[in-house]
């Protein structure tokens, strides 16, 4: 399995969560340590094997040595903590660096990390873990409560113990690949100063609203026709259709008081998936600009699963509503129509822009 880079949505990990890093990086010379100072963090944790230098070698490389030498000028406090069974080689590498060592009991338990945070007065969200291995520098620091940045092994042997542990971490790491997340271009934050009506969210959102619209013309087109306008057997295709429903279901659609009752929510979810074709096209071309033909398919059917997510709550919203609102049901039921739009249209943007419409890295 290929190695990737990228910032996990650790939202998004479940149980997973504790051996998910904040960021993957391909080795330690790239992390960017602009990036770590803006994060206010001021305490770098480090791994040894395969992270500053190959297992059982001495020989760190200038693009290490340098990314140290810099660290230290911009002032962060630096330390290692590494489960290497051989100190006498650990301490001659921190000589060389000029870096303190931890000896402690093994990560991932926290040991070594809170030996560290008390040595400099430091709280776990002032510090952060770089290392190369999910199972003992990621899971012992979110443990410790302190975020890692997971970079990829060096190349070259290892000890046979960490072998085992690099079984899981594929495991593991093939599963939080899928939170491994870029987000899309048009959602960056806008200039500070930016107008209220040029930002693009709000952009998005007005014409999120207007293929809303459109939709809603589809859905209420189809589902009148399906209703009201299908002839079947000298009668309405509703009125059957409903009839049959009755005859053979009668506990599932006891709330119905006539055939037609009963048809109802079934051309609701017809003239709503139809509806959902042209929020496909428009939402993706349109309003959120996917050009890459790429993942045509996912992107469809992660709309469809937010856009039946949201009828159900539609369907809940405006039932409970219109059941608990006093009053004359012309007026309930207006009430109830206008609130449950405006919550699914706001559940139908976030749930396109977030989830259905975003770029996924893994894929
Ligand atoms: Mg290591």
């Amino acid at each position: 399995m290929r190695f990737r880079e990228g910032t996990f949505d650790r939202s998004k990990t479940g149980i997973l969560r504790p051996f998910c890093p904040a960021h993957a990086v391909a080795s330690l010379p790239e992390i960017n340590l602009d990036d770590l100072k803006a994060e206010n963090l001021s305490l770098i944790l480090l791994d040894v094997d395969h992270t500053l230098v190959k297992w059982k070698q001495e020989e760190f490389s200038p693009e290490v040595l340098a990314w140290v030498k810099k660290a230290k000028e911009m002032g962060f406090e630096m330390c290692i903590l590494s489960n290497t069974r051989h100190p006498e080689r650990l301490a001659r590498l921190a000589a060389v660096l000029g870096i303190e060592t931890f000896r402690g009991r093994f990560k991932p338990s926290t040991h070594m990390y809170e030996m560290a945070l008390e040595k400099y007065g430091k709280k776990p969200e002032d510090a952060v873990m770089i290392g190369d291995q999910i199972m003992t520098d990621v899971f012992g620091a979110n443990r410790a409560g302190i975020d890692a940045i997971w970079v990829q092994k060096m190349e070259g042997p290892e000890f046979a113990g960490t072998k085992i542990n690099r079984v899981v971490e594929r495991l593991v790491t093939s599963l939080l690949y899928r939170s491994l997340v870029i987000p899309l271009d048009t959602t960056s934050d806008p200039a500070p100063n930016t107008p209220f009506f040029e930002r693009t969210i709000v952009k998005q959102f007005l014409k999120f609203c207007f293929v809303g619209g459109i939709s809603f013309v589809i859905d209420s087109a189809v589902s009148y026709v399906l209703m009201f306008k299908i002839p079947l057997d000298g009668d309405l295709l509703s009125n059957r259709g409903g009839q049959y429903l009755l005859d053979h279901f009668p506990s599932l659609f006891r709330f119905a008081n006539s055939p037609t009752g009963a048809f109802l929510p079934v051309a609701t979810v017809i003239a709503a998936s139809i509806a959902m074709i042209n929020s496909y096209f428009l939402n993706r071309s349109f309003t959120f600009k996917i050009k890459s033909n790429e993942n045509k398919g996912k992107q469809a059917l992660r709309l469809y699963i937010v856009g039946y997510m949201g009828l159900f709550i539609n369907l809940v919203v405006r039932t409970g509503l219109f059941t608990i609102i006093p009053g004359h049901p012309k007026r309930s039921w207006a009430i109830a129509t206008v609130l449950s739009a405006v919550i699914v249209a706001m559940w139908n943007f976030v749930g396109q822009r977030y989830f259905a419409f975003r770029v996924h890295k893994s894929e």
